[in-house]
């Protein structure tokens, strides 16, 4: 255990987390040359086409330093603020952090939440100021920066290039040096710790855990402290490129375990593994997922409803923050209410659906949660249009707002204020990290932030600016449910709730994008907003004259059958509600609202 260090990367996105570990894998030699591909640790497809990191990986790697072999186990984390709870996990895994800044961008809003999470942990940091071979990099500002955050020395700060491989080795020798080694003793009753898993159709569920206490042997009956049900060992493992198995794995280790579990709620991530003999107690699990964001997903098809719930069990293996309950939509069916983390991770769950489980999903306007206070005195929680009660049984409502903080150069401060003015925020806090750039914090309504704000604020901000933020609470608030009505007939799925004071320019501007988004069908349709029963404004559709296929009368079948084919292409994400077909935008339109 003495030559053992758990140890994890944190950082703002695109500092170069993935790059950092791939070279360190390299040096190692865990890899050679012809198993190194770029970012070997974002394997899953989405990772390398967005080319971020959403799972944390696990990898084992070993290491010589003066004349002792180290076994290091590296984990990677995901950067954008909706994967903070994939970072936590991580973590609490973990004895200690590289925190990894930019040389050309310094301190960003992440690199200041992902160090408070390691701190809460007691991890011990070593600051690495990665990218010094760009030639705009400014290595003595941004180590001022580094140096006042964390409060070490000028020298502790390690000078790296990921890209050419500089600075490896000493980030090496630190993690030894400077890391302890895991505390833990083999020969106490069992305690490992969950901290992430995945499905494997073939071997049943990989749990991968951190062993805090105790030893764990191939074929040894085990148990989960919180959900009770016994198992096998019959693998385990350490985690290198590929899986290793190992008779045994003892405390301070970080390894695998495959019991044959087919069925994804038995396995919860923050639970204890330990044995039903020697029963060690619980772990303390990790903090409570909190979704940010609902909506609802329904398969295109209503016949693949089980097949839907089943590939989102099997999802929420992987990926412990995805929460749902069932609903009905009128118009849609059966589906689910999710909770997000934010727009990217609902994002991130409907394409993991549609390309790892072939699933054809919609999703639903996204909503916020809000509390209704009624006025028998009854609190209820709002987390889609659909569940708001009626205007004259409300009291009042309260919505969640957050604190926001947000790192730019000062040149952006007058647009970053008046977007959150805008955005219903008030300005709390102005703090000067060097002479040119700025901290700020805001309140405001989380409803406000989670859907376009981080992209505007990119904008205007010409990519300078960075954001987090956390939940303060609920305040109240002028809410109303605005509803959208094609020909007269209500469709739940595309209600929204907006504040009052923007609820009739939203109406009239849901109204004129649903008529853009709306194909135009072989009759009239008039698309209607109302709040209650006052429609506050009315927009018309006009049948279309022709029938497309009249184009190729007489002539070309293969053209013929290229037209139908782009029709049933065109078809995939469209649902009847009705008599008209509504495509997958139509529900997203009211984000599109300028
Ligand atoms: P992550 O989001 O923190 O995992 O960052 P990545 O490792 O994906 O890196 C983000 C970008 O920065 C990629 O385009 C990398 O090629 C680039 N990058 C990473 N490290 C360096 C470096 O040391 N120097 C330079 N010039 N570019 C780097
Ligand atoms: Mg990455």
């Amino acid at each position: 255990m003495e030559n053992i260090r758990n140890f994890c990367i944190i950082a703002h996105i695109d500092h170069g987390k993935s790059t950092l570990a791939d070279r360190l894998l390299e040096f190692t030699g865990t890899l050679n040359e012809r198993q190194m591909e770029a970012q070997v640790l974002d394997n899953m497809d989405l990772e390398k086409e967005k080319g971020i990191t959403i799972k944390s990986h696990a990898i084992q790697m070993k290491y010589k330093l003066d004349g002792q072999e180290y076994i290091l186990n590296l984990i990677d984390t995901p950067g954008h603020v909706d994967f903070s709870y994939e970072v936590s996990r991580s973590i609490a895994a973990c004895e200690g952090a590289l925190l990894i800044v930019d040389a050309s961008q310094g301190i960003e809003a992440q690199t200041i939440s992902n160090l408070y999470l390691a701190l809460e942990h007691d991890l011990e940091i070593i600051p690495v100021m990665n990218k010094i071979d760009l030639p705009h990099a400014m290595p003595e500002e941004v180590t001022d920066e580094i140096v006042e955050l964390i409060g070490c020395k000028r020298e502790d700060v390690i000078r790296a290039s990921a890209k050419e491989g500089k600075g490896i080795e000493e980030i090496l020798q630190a993690v030894v040096r400077r890391i302890k080694a895991p505390k833990g003793d083999p020969k106490a009753p069992l305690q490992a710790m969950i901290f992430d898993s995945v499905f494997n159709s073939f071997r049943g569920i990989e749990i991968y855990m951190r062993v805090v206490n105790g030893t764990i042997r191939k074929g040894d009956k085990i148990t989960f402290v919180n959900t009770g049900q016994e198992y096998f060992a019959e693998e385990i493992g350490v985690l290198k490129l590929d899986k290793q198995p190992r008779s045994e794995i003892s405390a301070g280790n970080v390894a695998y375990l495959i019991s044959g579990i087919k069925v994804a709620s038995e396995v919860h991530v923050g639970d204890t593994i330990t044995h039903p003999d020697r029963r060690g107690e619980s772990l303390k699990g990790f903090e409570e997922v909190k979704p940010m964001v609902f909506a609802g997903i329904y398969p295109v098809d209503t016949t693949e409803f089980e097949e839907l719930r089943a590939s989102m069990e099997k999802l929420k293996l992987n990926d412990a923050s995805l929460v749902w309950e069932l609903e009905t939509s009128a118009a849609l069916g059966f589906g689910f209410r999710c909770g997000f983390l934010g727009m990217l991770h609902m994002e991130i769950i409907q394409e993991r659906l549609e390309r790892e489980f072939n699933m054809t999903v919609i999703t639903t306007v996204p909503s916020v949660e809000f509390k209704a206070f009624l006025t028998d005195g009854e609190e209820l929680s709002v987390n889609a249009p659909s569940e708001m009660p009626d205007p004259t049984r409300i009291n009042y409502l309260e919505e969640p707002y957050i604190k926001a903080q947000i790192i730019s150069k000062s040149e952006y401060i007058g647009p970053i204020i008046s977007l959150c003015m805008d955005k219903r925020g008030v300005i709390k806090n102005q703090n000067y990290l060097t002479t040119d750039r700025v901290e700020m914090s805001f309140e405001m309504p989380l409803s406000e932030i989670v859907f376009d704000f981080f992209d505007k604020l990119k904008s205007i901000s010409r990519g300078y600016a960075s954001l987090d933020y956390q939940l303060i609470g609920f305040r109240e608030s002028d809410m109303v449910k605005l509803d959208v009505m094609l020909n007269g007939e209500k469709v739940d799925a595309l209600s929204a709730i907006v504040h009052r004071g923007k609820s009739h320019e939203w109406g009239r501007k849901l109204c004129e994008k649903l008529r853009e988004l709306i194909p135009r069908q072989m009759f009239d349709i008039a698309i209607q907003a109302a709040i209650g029963q006052k429609i506050v404004a009315r927009e018309n559709l006009s049948a279309i004259r022709k029938n497309v296929l009249a184009k190729c009368y007489g002539g070309d079948i293969s053209r013929k059958r290229k037209l139908l084919d782009k029709q049933k292409k065109g078809k995939k994400r469209m649902r009847q509600i009705g008599s008209v077909e509504v495509p997958q935008e139509a529900f997203m339109a009211i984000l599109k609202i300028e």
